[in-house]
């Protein structure tokens, strides 16, 4: 039976950032859920191995994922596994309502949703996720040293990304589907610049294959003539846009034209009590680094508004 239940600080999202978000509002003694639609960790919950978490030469994101959740449980951060359909206000509460019907009732709200990367949707791409197929070139070019990686894309990201991956790999394929890019001239001219870089017009990826471990091949088709070739690579990666998870309050929250949530320095969105970290906040870098430290904002500055937010209802009776 559906629920209305009590906290003081909801986190919507049990990424980095929510799940840091979780561990300084519980141990600062305050009622804190983190709702999750899946398994806490966010991306990097099906990302390989992660190298750039400072502290952590080398471990499976999967693990780092299991600390930061056990870690923040252990100072008593409730994790409840629930999709978040609404964020609302009412009155001096902010409502999330689940899927399941319940309802989490808090001071608070921190909006820890991350983004998503559009995907390919093509054979293998789920199947390779991790052992092949990446989102992030920051993340994992490295892994892929002197092998042939293609790129999938004509945007910004994937000519730029495309251009950074040859500082590893040993040639990089810019698929694109169109004969033009989307790209900026001055990213498409570095690209143009680099003899790494090699263009494959008017193409799209159909299937992605691999050994059962790891990416090996992509069949490929020419959309003007209906061609078909194949391109052995080590790795792919889709640059085709990135969606900040951004829709879910009722009331309408302030972003930049890519959708990604604005907040002041201290994480608070343009509604009073409502919070955002990590990857749907507005900002530079998109990294687990910096999505901990807009988590730990966030909860300290939830915490000072609840304060102010106890402080009046005192005064009050
Ligand atoms: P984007 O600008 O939307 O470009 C997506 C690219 O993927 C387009 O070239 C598009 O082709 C292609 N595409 C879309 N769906 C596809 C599909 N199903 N199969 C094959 N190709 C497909 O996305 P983005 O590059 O991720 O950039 C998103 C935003 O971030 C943009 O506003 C961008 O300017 C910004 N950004 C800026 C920088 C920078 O300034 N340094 C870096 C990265 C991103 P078509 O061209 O044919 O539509």
């Amino acid at each position: 039976m559906a629920e209305t239940k009590d906290y003081d600080v909801i986190i919507v999202g049990g990424g980095p950032g929510g799940l840091c978000a979780g561990l300084y509002s519980a141990r600062a003694n305050r009622k804190t859920v983190c709702l999750e639609k899946y398994l806490p960790g966010g991306q990097i919950a099906v990302t390989g191995d992660v190298e750039d978490y400072l502290g952590f030469e080398r471990i499976q994101g999967s693990e780092l994922a299991m600390k930061f959740a056990s870690h923040a449980q252990s100072f008593g951060l409730e994790v409840q596994m629930e999709e978040v359909e609404e964020v609302y206000v009412d009155g001096d509460y902010r409502i999330a309502r689940c899927a399941s019907g319940n309802l989490y009732r808090g001071k608070a709200v921190i909006i820890s949703t991350g983004g998503s990367p559009v995907f390919l949707n093509v054979p293998g791409e789920k199947e390779y996720s991790g052992k092949g197929v990446s989102y992030c070139a920051i993340c994992d070019g490295a892994f892929f040293k002197e092998q042939v990686i293609g790129v999938v894309g004509g945007g910004d990201a994937a000519v730029e990304e495309g251009t950074f991956l040859t500082k590893f790999a040993s040639k990089v394929y810019i698929i694109h589907r169109r004969d033009q890019l989307r790209a900026q001239k001055i990213i498409q001219q570095r690209a143009f610049d680099n003899d790494n870089v090699e263009f494959i017009w008017d193409t799209v990826v159909e299937e992605i294959e691999g050994d059962g471990t790891r990416v090996t091949n992509l069949k490929l088709k020419n959309v003007k003539t209906d061609e078909k070739s194949n391109l052995a690579v080590g790795a792919v990666f889709p640059y085709i846009g990135f969606k900040p998870n951004s829709g879910i309050t009722r009331e309408k929250l302030e972003t930049d034209e890519g959708g990604y949530i604005i907040t002041d320095h201290t994480m608070e969105t343009s509604v009073k009590g409502i919070f955002a970290c990590g990857d749907v906040r507005a900002q530079l870098v998109r990294q687990i680094t910096n999505a901990v430290g807009d988590g730990t904002t966030a909860a300290v500055a939830a915490e000072k508004y609840i304060e102010k937010l106890e402080d009046k209802h005192a005064k009050r009776a």
